[in-house]
């Protein structure tokens, strides 16, 4: 006797409930899923996925997407959110990337924990369709969730999934994703929209402050960007200080052989990063800001050393920079 053929899928996993439910649901009509999870600098890759899909007993990849993701950040084809969020890019690109893998893996659609209206600019009916349209998938990109209420995909069509037990959710309230959880046994999941920080308003606005001098960011700025304190100094420089130990080291290994890392002499203190001047005077603002985040006493002359990644080291001697007088953090 020949055995049942098994259907593959892939989808969507962002740890959230709506992704996990969607994955969910596609599993119960026996079909075998992989799940995927992006990373870029602004989300992906966390823990929290990787208990998700332990959850849900399914295989997990996480792809890279950064370089790809960069660029419709700088320049989406349809808009930004409320803040630097280009959602219909960035899920268009989500889709296209796991169609990929769906075809390398002879996997027959994608699964994505999308529903209708949930945001109104980009989960609208137009913005689904444009989704499956610039993915290059379309027909082939099936939301659980929302399913009765969109045209029938071909996973449905041939009978692949039942579309009777499909979804029907549209809307911002999530009380019916909690009871469905609650039914098919999810108990831990991620809150919404937690993960990615171009939806975060200050983060944007250091984003769009980074673009005022650096229309054309490197992978290495935008990342320097999600750590530390940053404050603008003169033209294109900025300098940035960590909060922390951790970000004191990510700080130290994001310098690239033209900045200059600077920390604070005989007081705990962070690590600081000048990138985009080599004038004395910028220096010397940075060396005093980064003496006024160090254990220093206000006042008293302290000496700050530099130095660049690939070798010289030097001192400023520079009184603490005083708050209200000297940039403020953006
Ligand atoms: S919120 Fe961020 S990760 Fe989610 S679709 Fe929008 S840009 Fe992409």
């Amino acid at each position: 006797m020949r055995g049942k053929r098994i259907i593959k899928a892939v989808a969507l996993l962002s740890g959230g409930l709506d992704s996990m439910l969607a994955v969910r649901i596609i599993q119960m009509q026996d079909i075998e899923i992989l799940a995927l999870n992006f990373r870029t600098p602004f989300f992906g890759g966390s823990r929290k996925v990787e208990r998700a899909a332990e959850q849900l007993g399914v295989p997990l990849r996480v792809i890279d997407i950064s370089k790809q993701h960069l660029r419709i950040v700088l320049n989406p084809k349809y808009g930004y959110g409320k803040q630097m969020n280009p959602c219909i890019d960035c899920h268009a690109l989500m889709v296209r990337e796991a169609g990929r893998v769906m075809e390398e893996q002879s996997a027959r659609f994608i699964v994505t924990g999308e529903v209708l209206h949930q945001r109104p600019k980009s989960q609208n009916l137009q913005a689904l369709k444009i989704v499956e349209r610039e993915s290059g998938y379309e027909g082939l990109v099936l939301r659980p969730l929302s399913a009765k209420l969109l045209p029938p995909t071909i996973p449905e069509q041939e009978g692949w999934v039942c579309r009777e037990r499909l979804l029907d959710i549209s809307g911002r309230s999530r009380k019916r994703q909690m009871e469905l959880a609650a039914r098919l046994g999810i108990t831990e999941y991620s809150s919404p929209g937690g993960g990615c920080i171009l939806t975060d308003p200050s983060f944007a606005r250091r984003f769009r402050s980074l673009l005022d001098e650096t229309p054309k960011p490197s992978l290495n700025d935008v990342y320097l960007l999600t750590v530390g304190r940053h404050f603008r100094l003169q033209g294109a420089a900025r300098l940035v200080v960590g909060r922390n130990a951790h970000e004191n080291e990510r700080i130290a290994s994001l310098a690239s052989r033209h900045d200059v890392l600077m920390k604070v002499r005989d007081h705990p203190g962070p690590t600081s990063l000048l990138r985009g001047s080599t004038e004395h005077a910028v220096q010397e603002l940075a060396a005093a800001i980064t003496a006024r985040y160090s254990d220093a006493t206000a006042g008293q002359p302290v000496t700050v050393v530099a130095w660049r990644p690939d070798g010289g080291t030097w001192t400023h001697e520079v009184v603490p920079a005083v708050p209200g007088e000297h940039p403020e953090p953006e």
